[in-house]
This record gives structure tokens, C-alpha cells and sequence, in this order.
């Protein structure tokens, strides 16, 4: 069994809507509630709802320090006079594969690590640092949303017709995406 006092890497991920963000807000309210110390990023390029919150699409809410990049979340930790116990990273998907290692190293050090991110891009393709990071994980949560077409749950991202273009990196909510299983996923239309 696992003990909870020492360092680990938890990863929810899924398409979106499935309720990554709500998920990794519950967990470190929960480690608040447990008087750690708590500290939460986020890439700055995800300003959908709020420059420095993370914001989940029910509308929960966590402060957070968007950054640029890997290098500047190490800046961060360098930075601070007291070591924190937990951290939070929301949108993993978009940072490079220097996060796996800095997340490894974190966890070695005696730090829980709860990052959540998209496992596919909405061409059905492994999304940027995920698959590694689900591979050195310790633990791995796989949400589904529900499927707007059917009801079913849903494993992908669907992006709508009126949206589409041709890069990975579009980041957009409700209007551009809807969550689809599989099937409703290859079905296309929209
Ligand atoms: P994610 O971070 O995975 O994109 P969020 O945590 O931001 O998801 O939002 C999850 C919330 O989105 C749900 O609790 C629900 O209120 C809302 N929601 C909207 N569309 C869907 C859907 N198709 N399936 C599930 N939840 C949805
Ligand atoms: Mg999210
Ligand atoms: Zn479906």
C-alpha cells in the first residue's frame, strides 16, 4: 500500500469536461484542509477563464501561478523560504518533456505531485508530455465526460466542425469541443 506521507505522482486525465479540473481542486482543498502546504501552477498559455486562477467549467476555483514553462516552475520552488508539501499543475499536456523529469525529481524529494491534463489532443493522439508522465506515474485517475451525441461515456475530444483548424494547441471551451465516445467520435458530423 502506498503511504501517504511520502513523495508521489498522481495524473488525472481524460478528455476534456470529464472533470480533470474539479478533481485536482478537490484534492488540494483536501490537502489544505490538512494544513500542508500547498502550492499550484498552471501554463499561462490557458487564460481561458482567469489569468491567475485555475477554473474548472462548473465554475470551481483555485489560485494558481501560471507560467511559461518547466524552467520557470523550478525558478518558483527555488524561490520560496519554506518547502511545500504538495503540488498542483493543471493542463500538463501543455508543457514540454522537460516535466517529467522535474516531476520525478519533485516526488523523489518527498513531494506528492497531482498534475491533470488531456490524454488525447482532439485528433485522437497522445497529447504532448502524457504518455511519459502516465508511464512514471504512481497513480493514474481516467475520467470520462459524458458524450453529447448519446449519453455514453466519453473517452474523446471532439473538436466541432465550425472550429476546426489544424493545430494541436487550440485552446478554447464549450464553443470549440464537445466530449464524444468513441463511435459518435468517428461518426463526425456536427
Ligand atoms: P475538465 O478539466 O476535464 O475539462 P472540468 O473539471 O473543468 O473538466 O469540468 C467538469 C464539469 O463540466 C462537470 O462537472 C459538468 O458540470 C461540466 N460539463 C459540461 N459538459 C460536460 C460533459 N459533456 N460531460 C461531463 N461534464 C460536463
Ligand atoms: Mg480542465
Ligand atoms: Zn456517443
Amino acid at each position: 500500500m502506498r503511504q501517504l506521507n511520502s513523495g508521489l505522482i498522481e495524473v488525472i486525465c481524460g478528455p476534456m469536461f470529464s472533470g480533470k479540473t474539479e478533481e485536482l481542486i478537490r484534492r488540494l482543498r483536501r490537502a489544505k484542509i490538512a494544513k500542508k502546504r500547498v502550492l499550484v501552477f498552471k501554463p499561462r498559455i490557458d487564460n481561458r477563464f482567469d489569468e491567475v486562477q485555475i477554473v474548472s467549467h462548473s465554475s470551481q476555483k483555485i489560485s494558481s501561478i501560471p507560467v511559461e514553462d518547466v524552467e520557470t516552475m523550478e525558478h518558483c520552488l527555488r524561490q520560496l523560504d519554506s518547502p511545500v508539501d504538495f503540488i498542483g499543475i493543471d493542463e500538463v499536456q501543455f508543457f514540454n518533456e522537460a516535466l517529467i523529469l522535474f516531476v520525478e525529481n519533485l516526488a523523489n524529494r518527498g513531494m506528492r505531485v497531482i498534475l491533470s491534463g488531456l490524454d488525447q489532443d482532439s485528433n485522437g493522439k497522445p497529447f504532448g508530455p502524457m504518455p511519459n508522465l502516465l508511464a512514471v506515474a504512481d497513480i493514474v485517475t481516467k475520467q470520462y465526460a459524458v458524450c453529447m451525441m448519446c449519453g455514453a461515456a466519453a473517452s474523446k475530444s471532439y473538436r466541432l466542425k465550425s472550429q476546426q483548424n489544424s493545430a494541436q494547441v487550440f485552446v478554447g471551451a464549450s464553443e470549440s469541443y464537445e466530449a464524444r465516445c468513441r463511435p459518435c467520435y468517428h461518426k463526425g458530423v456536427s
